[in-house]
């Protein structure tokens, strides 16, 4: 019978792949398991990137994006750009189970969420709220200087890069079968509307029992740019195991860069083959770690760095 295996993004991916472990354990399939371990994340307010107590968009908005796939079947769902509701991952599976679409984005993806039942919070913690006054101070007047109005937001300023993590969940089941888990609130003091890689199917996630699992955490604009897991998936597809997989990904994240001639931003990848091997890599100083469940213990794993001339 197949090992089950967990392998989640960032060290607070140990909780998910506790959680998700447990559920394959008792034979529960990949998906639930793998939604489950990412739900565990969106429930912490302590993880300031994913779920309930992120940190909000530059106009102290925080809207949240996650995707799911199922590598038996190729189903999958999305969305992206959702306020107040606590539980993107799971709004997204139900875009997959319950309409004949991939993908619903904000307000709309609101409405569909509460006609299936999911409630609206109120998803601010006092520490989220705190941090973006210190970075927007101009905003904690009740009123702007002179009365004159607040300056417009620009396009040009970038978002904080540092602010940032998302968690990818990949499990294999008893059966064999893989499925993946994919949510954030993206890059803190985003500009509103955007949205990065982790809902997208094929950048942030992609699943396929044929050929493998891989996700994507980093600056999703980079991740979209090389249609970042779909590719890593399709390196195992031809024959390559999931750690060369991953640095192949972070190689061409590099050479974009170049293209542009600026340096590569922080991504990571991290994959899962149908035989159950993981592999992960990230670009220069990233410094990425992620969980790997299996054997009833999940341990913390440093990801190869690839730098730009490798
Ligand atoms: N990939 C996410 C995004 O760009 C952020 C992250 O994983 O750090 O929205």
């Amino acid at each position: 019978m197949p090992e089950p295996v967990v392998i989640a993004t960032w060290p607070f991916g140990k909780l998910a792949a506790d959680t998700a472990l447990q559920l394959l354990a008792k034979g529960d399939p990949a998906l639930d398991a793998a939604l489950a371990g990412a739900q565990a994340i969106e429930d912490d307010p302590t993880v300031r990137s994913v779920g309930f107590g992120s940190l909000p968009d530059r106009i102290g908005r925080l809207t949240l994006d996650a995707c799911v796939m199922d590598g038996k079947t190729l189903g999958c769902g999305a969305v992206a750009g959702v306020e107040h509701i606590r539980h993107p991952a799971a709004l997204a599976r139900r875009v997959m189970e319950k309409t004949p679409h991939i993908f619903l984005v904000g307000e709309a993806a609101k409405w569909f969420a509460l006609q299936q039942g999911f409630p609206l919070e109120f998803p601010y913690t006092p520490e989220a709220i705190r941090e973006w006054l210190d970075k927007h101070p101009d905003r904690k007047k009740e009123k702007p200087a002179d009365d004159k109005p607040a300056a417009p937001l620009t396009y040009d300023s970038p978002v904080d890069e540092h602010n940032h993590d998302t968690v990818t969940v990949l499990a294999r089941d008893l059966k064999g079968h893989l499925g993946g888990v994919c949510t954030t609130s993206g890059l803190a003091h985003k500009l509103p509307g955007r949205v990065g890689d982790s809902p997208i199917i094929g950048a942030g996630l992609y699943v396929d029992d044929l050929a493998g699992a891989a996700g994507a955490t980093g600056v999703g604009e980079e991740i979209i740019r090389i249609g970042g897991s779909l590719f890593v998936v399709e390196q195992m597809r031809g024959g390559k195991g999931p750690q060369e997989a991953c640095e192949l990904a972070c190689k061409r994240v590099n050479a974009a860069a170049g293209r542009r001639g600026v340096h590569p931003a922080a991504v990571a990848f991290i994959a899962l083959d149908p035989k159950g091997a993981v592999g992960s890599a990230c670009t220069a100083r990233t410094n990425f770690k992620y969980a790997v469940a299996r054997g009833g213990k999940t341990e913390l794993m440093q990801a190869k760095e690839v730098p730009p001339d490798a």
